[in-house]
């Protein structure tokens, strides 16, 4: 019997060192310590033992059972101890290694000059509004008071697609489009695309404007002014000097070209400016009772005045570029300075 019991002690040490996982560990020790283990089995066996024989098989057996005991803790130790030796070398950082740059998008200068116009108009009450860039002739150009035979559609230099659809010329359209759905009174801001056939340093075949108009009883050039003086002073700063110049518009009536003080130079004279101290930035006035006939308003009744303006001069100003085309070209260089 004593025998018997090295045996199984010399059997169950081996196995127990030879366990690679904790799992594995855990059925040996059930193997030879469970209910039904090699032990247990040896302990039952005592009952046909004489009874001077059982202490001292007993006490082996105790024995027996402390050093397994003991085997089982050190080994799960050390399979523990490797088990996170193992798990730090595979999820090591070498933080020597050089980083990922990432780049975040920035919003084009254009999108930027035309929120922030928007945002001061919204203030002031104005709603936004888009048409379509594929115009009728009747909305671009008849509505407005230019007629077929009218030397502005000269001035326009129009893409035409068909005799009677033009890619439109300027935002105008959309105070067209507006009027003829909504009665006064109407506050309304329009940015868009437009398109002329012109091509140098300072016009591109394709650009953006942006149109206000407001429709209401008892408007006056002065609201207009005040308005236009609040927008200026606001988006260029408080002490910006400000002028308006009489002009011409076929679908304004008076019209009024409206100068700021050069932001470059403030108004000593620079090549921008070309030495006049004054920037041309928007063009304005008092809409034609024309204009009212062909949306069907009563020009008796309500009065309103309309402004308009290129966002990529407004943005050339602002952030000081001086070629048009810049904005164009999508050279991240550039796009990524805004
Ligand atoms: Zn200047």
């Amino acid at each position: 019997m004593k025998d018997q019991l090295l045996d199984l002690e010399n059997d169950a040490l081996a196995v127990i060192a030879g366990a690679e996982s904790m799992i594995a560990l855990q059925d040996i020790r059930i193997r030879y310590l469970g209910k039904k283990g090699a032990v247990t089995d040896v302990m039952k066996g005592m009952r046909e033992l004489d009874p001077e024989e059982r202490p001292v098989l007993g006490a082996l057996v105790n024995r027996l059972k402390e050093t397994l005991e003991e085997a089982f803790g050190e080994r799960s130790k050390l399979l523990r101890q490797t088990e996170v030796a193992n798990r730090l070398a595979s999820e090591k950082i070498d933080v020597t290694l050089p980083g990922r740059q990432s780049f975040s998008g920035s919003k084009h200068p254009v999108t930027l000059v035309t929120e922030e116009i928007v945002d001061i108009f919204s203030s002031l009450g104005f709603c936004v509004e888009e048409g379509p860039e594929i115009e009728q002739d009747f909305y671009n150009f008849e509505a407005l008071n230019i007629p077929k035979d009218h030397p502005a559609r000269d001035m326009q230099d129009t893409f035409y697609v068909s005799d009677d659809v033009v890619l439109r010329t300027h935002t105008s359209p959309v105070q067209v489009r507006t009027m003829l759905k909504q009665k006064p009174p109407v506050r309304v801001i329009a940015p868009g695309t437009v398109y002329r056939r012109d091509s140098d340093i300072t016009h591109s075949p394709m650009f953006h404007q942006i149109e206000g108009f407001l429709v209401d009883e008892h408007v006056t050039f002065g609201d207009l002014k005040g308005i236009l003086t609040h927008f200026l002073t606001s988006y260029f700063g408080k002490d910006l000097g400000v002028r308006f110049r009489p002009s011409f518009f076929p679908f304004t009536e008076p019209s009024a070209e409206v100068d700021i003080a050069c932001v470059m130079c403030g108004g000593k004279g620079c090549r921008v400016c070309k030495g006049t101290g004054w920037l041309e930035i928007l063009g304005c006035g008092m809409i034609d009772p024309e204009v009212f006939k062909s949306v069907h308003y009563d020009a008796e009744k309500v009065s309103g005045f309309a402004f308009g303006m290129g966002l990529e001069r407004i943005a050339m100003l602002k952030y000081g570029v001086s070629d048009l085309r810049l904005f164009f070209e999508n050279d991240l260089r550039f796009l990524r300075q805004f």
